[in-house]
C-alpha cells in the first residue's frame, strides 16, 4: 500500500490549520484574560492599554512580562485596605488632643502627663470631671470656685467657699488605694 503524497500533504495541512486555530484561540483568550485582569487592578486607561498591547504583541512572553509587572493588589483589595487604615486612623483621631502639646490624651485625665497642661478640673462638690471653661458642674449644679452664679446672694456665695477644699480628700484617698 502506497501513501499518496497528496494525502500526507493534506494531513500536514490539517495539522497546521488546527495548530494555527489553537494558537489563535489561545492568543484571543490571553488578551481577553489580560483585559479582565488589568481592569480589576488598574484604573488608569494608559496602563490598561499597555498591558493589553504587551500581551497582544508578545503573546506568551508578553503574558509572562504582564504577570511580573502587573499591580500586586486588585482595586478591591486596595479599597479594603484603605477602609481598614481609615478605621484605624479614625480610632486614633477620636481621642482628644492636649491643647498644650497636641498629644493624644484620655477623657479622664485632669493633667497632661507630657506638658503638665491642666485639662480638666474636678467639681469641688461631687468630684466629677468638668471642662475648664465650665463654671457650673453639670452633674450636681454646684458653681465652680471663683465663679458666681447669676442672682447668687452674698450669703450663698460665702457658703460655697469653705466647701472648696473638702471634696478633694475623698478623691485623693481613692487614688491612693
Ligand atoms: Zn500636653
Ligand atoms: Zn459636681
Amino acid at each position: 500500500m502506497t501513501i499518496d503524497p497528496l494525502t500526507i500533504n493534506n494531513i500536514l495541512l490539517g495539522l497546521a490549520a488546527w495548530g494555527a486555530a489553537f494558537l489563535a484561540t489561545l492568543w484571543v483568550s490571553l488578551v481577553i484574560w489580560t483585559y479582565r485582569d488589568i481592569r480589576r487592578r488598574a484604573r488608569d486607561p494608559l496602563i490598561r492599554f499597555l498591558a493589553i498591547i504587551v500581551v497582544a504583541l508578545l503573546f506568551l512572553p508578553g503574558i509572562v512580562i504582564y504577570l511580573i509587572l502587573r499591580p500586586a493588589r486588585t482595586l478591591e483589595e486596595e479599597y479594603q485596605q484603605t477602609l481598614e487604615e481609615e478605621a484605624l486612623l479614625h480610632a486614633i483621631e477620636e481621642s482628644p488632643l492636649c491643647p498644650g502639646c497636641g498629644r493624644h490624651i484620655k477623657e479622664a485625665w485632669t493633667i497632661c502627663p507630657n506638658c503638665h497642661t491642666k485639662l480638666k478640673k474636678p467639681c469641688h462638690q461631687c468630684s466629677k470631671l468638668m471642662e475648664l471653661s465650665w463654671n457650673l458642674c453639670p452633674y450636681c449644679g454646684t458653681p465652680a470656685p471663683g465663679m458666681r452664679r447669676e442672682n447668687l446672694t452674698m450669703d450663698e456665695a460665702l457658703r460655697t467657699i469653705p466647701v472648696e477644699e473638702e471634696p478633694d480628700k475623698p478623691e485623693n484617698n481613692e487614688a491612693v488605694q
